[in-house]
């Protein structure tokens, strides 16, 4: 019975050490190469399923790889997709000019800078006069070329950083911008006014056609009001007396914190 238990406690560390040796140098592998001989005398079973084990294990090793690859690929895809979206969303299709969601939103953080730099703020309506008759006289199209036309001009009379011009709706457009000195203010507005004035429109087969626009002013210390209804209903009404005094024109008033 002695003899009998000496052999199979023999016989259990001749295969417990080197299945042990085996799992651990399968558990802690990561790549090819990193697994060592079994440094002891071994059974060839043991040592054929060893070979077997590691095939399997460099396999699933690749596998891992391959997945962690792909995975990383379909976020990179998908963030991509979402900033399209993002932007899709903030952009104005004809123009390609911010919309109004994007300006709705971005007001609130301009004025925020503004305000806290002491600055003044130019909060100005654009509106094209008497559009109806351009779209009635040469077509739908050829208004939508217009309004893209206007969207360039603005955006090469407002190009700093901290300037935002964007299509409010139809053919009426809004921008902000810091402004530093008034009178310089209404010199560049004026300027804007008379360059689109003396612009030619001239698509495809339609043109020259001339266009004027007509604008509506409020500008002052950007602390004057973090609401943008206020700087939009002071813009608003100068549009409108604009209009009613013959259109092509701007009115502008300064706003004034003291209430
Ligand atoms: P006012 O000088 O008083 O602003 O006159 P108006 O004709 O410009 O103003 P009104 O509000 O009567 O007409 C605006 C026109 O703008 C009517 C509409 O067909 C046109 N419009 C609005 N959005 C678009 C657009 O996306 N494309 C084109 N082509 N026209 C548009
Ligand atoms: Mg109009
Ligand atoms: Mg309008």
């Amino acid at each position: 019975l002695l003899t009998a238990s000496f052999f199979a406690k023999r016989f259990a560390i001749h295969l417990s050490r080197p299945l042990a040796f085996v799992m651990k140098q399968l558990s802690k592998a990561k790549k090819t190469g990193d697994f060592r001989d079994v440094p002891f005398e071994t059974p060839t079973e043991i040592e054929e399923l060893y070979q077997e084990l590691k095939v399997n294990r460099l396999a699933l090793l690749q596998n891992q790889d391959e997945l962690q690859e792909q995975v990383l690929k379909r976020t990179r895809e998908l963030n991509q997709a979402n900033r399209k979206l993002t932007e899709q969303a903030n952009t104005d299709i004809l123009t390609g000019l911010h919309n109004r969601r994007y300006f709705d939103k971005h007001f609130i953080l301009m004025q925020s800078i503004f305000s806290r730099n002491k600055s003044q703020l130019m909060y100005a309506i654009i509106d094209l006069d008497l559009f109806k008759k351009i779209n009635d006289t040469h077509g739908h199209l050829f208004g939508d070329f217009c309004l893209i036309e206007v969207a360039k001009i603005l955006k090469r009379f407002f190009n700093r950083e901290s300037d935002i011009v964007a299509r409010f709706g139809g053919e009426e457009f809004v921008l902000i911008s810091q402004c530093d000195d008034v009178e310089l203010l209404i010199k560049r507005m004026d300027e804007l006014l008379k360059y689109i004035a003396a612009y030619v429109f001239q698509g495809g087969l339609i043109g020259p056609v001339k266009l004027t626009i007509s604008m509506g002013i409020a500008v002052g210390e950007a602390s004057y009001s973090n609401q943008q209804e206020e700087w939009f209903s002071v813009a608003d009404k100068c549009l409108y007396d604009a209009k009613h005094n013959g259109r092509n024109q701007t009115k502008l008033v300064v706003v004034s914190t003291v209430k």
